[in-house]
């Protein structure tokens, strides 16, 4: 059984003291792939060394996020563009909208993902979408876009079923992760009436520790949690939902 874990931060410094035993535990249950998503240029160094120790399993994106979009925006635009063109790099991501903690920034977010979002168009790149409380916002600047067809995956997906639907429409996958497990997630309504060929796994590591490590820090290997509880709203196996999770994340990210 492989799992592939399509989003997780293996960099983040919530790892530094444990990160080769961390991946290690995650490898022993099965989860040999790992996706790494970008925040801004200050991690592109770690994230190269994690590249090197590990470059069978560890897939890197080049993005800018959209909390992490300032005054200094442009510059940090111009680092992904650098390292777009080393050709290193696997998808465009994490851009978006993220207006949960400061909508100062709102339409240099906007202005950061459309850009970013045609640069992995030209690339044949997929995208990986953040968006927190800013589904709308989103949806606008999506349908606003020149194609109305689009390669890539909206990550931690909390919407409804009309908006997931909308997404696969679009030809997006849902990064399904630590919140199908919660009690109050919701999408576990739902999911069972969207085909799981439209959806990939997640944990979103150190963030969204799905139940029972809630709270605490996540880590890769908690994606089987997340992979469990898929299973039982599919009432398939587990060797099953990691089968089809897996091709999924290789017929998009052709790895
Ligand atoms: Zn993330």
């Amino acid at each position: 059984m492989v799992l592939t874990d399509t989003h997780t931060h293996l960099y983040s410094e919530s790892f530094d003291e444990d990160r080769s035993e961390m991946i290690q535990r995650a490898l022993a249950k099965g989860i040999e792939r790992f996706f790494v998503p970008a925040i801004d240029s200050t991690y592109t160094d770690s994230m190269k060394a994690l590249k090197k120790a590990f470059p069978e399993q560890v897939h890197l994106m080049t993005g800018l996020h959209p909390t992490h979009v300032k005054e200094d925006y442009e510059e940090e635009l111009s680092h992904v563009q650098e390292e777009l063109e080393s050709g290193e790099y696997i998808a465009v991501g994490e851009i978006g909208m993220d207006l949960y903690w400061d909508k100062s920034f709102v339409q240099q977010q906007a202005d950061a993902f459309l850009r970013q979002a045609a640069w992995a168009k030209e690339k044949d790149l997929p995208i990986i979408i953040h968006c927190r409380d800013a589904f709308d916002e989103i949806f606008e600047l999506l349908e606003g876009m020149p194609q109305q067809e689009f390669k890539g995956i909206f990550h931690c997906f909390t919407g409804n079923e009309t908006q997931a639907q909308r997404l696969i429409d679009w030809g997006f996958y849902l990064g399904i992760g630590g919140v199908v497990t919660f009690k109050n997630g919701k999408i576990d309504q739902f999911l069972s009436r969207l085909p799981l060929e439209s959806i990939v796994l997640e944990t979103d590591a150190p963030y969204l520790a799905p139940t029972p490590y809630r709270g605490k820090r996540n880590e890769s290997a908690y994606l089987e949690e997340v992979a469990r509880k898929v299973a039982a709203i599919y009432r398939k196996s587990l060797p099953e939902v990691a089968k089809v999770t897996t091709a999924n994340s290789q017929q998009l990210f052709g790895i």
